[in-house]
């Protein structure tokens, strides 16, 4: 790739990974393994009360949820919508967790700034320039996700529209690309992450659950993410994945998140790493 571009993202020698504030004292990018897990989509108060409290219980660092659904069909569920983000923004304070969610359309900007800690942009919507630079304005912090056609060199130009537009808060989040075999859900490129990690000043995270679409591979892929050096994961917990309304069968199950929780702190070790320790302080969920 040229990188003549991509000026803002690209590492300068000797330069650290920037430090992206989650808000209640988590941060991606100081070298420890950060844990966002929570359900694909936030579907009813029950189900965001007790994934949030799986999350939690298990030790994860934020608590996703999707309010607006990028749904394939129009007839699938399409969110709560601002309930949703209620919901969420409630657990989120009484659990002392950052919440993260993601922000379709400029549209909802305003809405969503009143609930969530960290604005997420969706594969899909990687190359909609007008929400890039929006998002920008904020100053929240974003977990910008690859899109699934999109080269690195894209993704860190798109990356490049919020660090230009004054905010340089973003995660970047692998999510697995399409490639001629669609036998599993999407091809995670570890590697491709591993690249963008050296290359970029930008925190690198990965998504095991979109990658793959198969709920036994998630756990397999996050610990290999750990191991390729990412700064994180961001995966789908569900109290009973089996009713999911959403990516049901890519979600982890509370007993396997615990589980992968579990197993994490040994095989960061190996490399010299650790989980993050939030110093949970400030009131977090929408409180800014
Ligand atoms: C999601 O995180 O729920 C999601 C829709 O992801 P992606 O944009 O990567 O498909
Ligand atoms: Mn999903």
């Amino acid at each position: 790739m040229s990188g003549q571009q991509a000026r803002k993202v690209m590492r300068g020698a000797g330069e650290p990974t920037v430090k992206v504030s989650l808000g209640g004292g988590v941060i991606v990018g100081d070298g420890a393994f950060t844990v966002i897990a929570g359900p694909c989509a936030l579907e009813n108060a029950d189900q965001v009360d007790k994934s949030a409290a799986a999350v939690k219980n298990a030790g994860a660092h934020a608590l996703r949820g999707g309010a607006f659904k990028p749904r394939t069909s129009p007839y699938s569920f399409q969110g709560l919508g601002e309930m949703g983000l209620k919901l969420m923004a409630e657990q989120g304070k009484k659990h002392r967790l950052p919440i993260v969610s993601e922000v379709m359309d400029v549209a909802q900007l305003e809405l969503m700034m009143d609930y969530v800690d960290v604005l997420q942009i969706g594969a899909r919507n990687m190359h909609n320039f007008s929400l890039l630079r929006e998002v920008a304005k904020t100053h929240r912090p974003v977990v910008l996700k690859r899109g699934f056609g999109a080269t690195l060199e894209e993704w860190l130009l798109a990356a490049e529209y919020i660090l230009d537009g004054g905010n340089d808060q973003v995660i970047l989040c692998e999510r697995g690309i399409r490639s001629f075999d669609n036998t599993l859900r999407n091809t995670l490129d570890l590697a491709g992450m591993a690249w963008v990690k050296e290359r970029s000043r930008l925190p690198v995270i990965v998504d095991p659950s979109h990658s793959t679409g198969v709920r036994s591979l998630v756990v397999p892929m996050a610990l290999a993410a750990a191991a390729a050096g990412a700064d994180g994961i961001m995966v789908e917990v569900h109290p009973t994945p089996e009713i999911a309304l959403c990516d049901g069968p890519q979600a982890l199950t509370p007993a396997m998140f615990g589980q992968l929780m579990k197993t994490l702190p040994a095989l960061l070790a190996a490399t010299g790493r650790e989980l993050a320790h939030p110093e949970a302080l400030a009131a977090v969920g929408g409180a800014r």
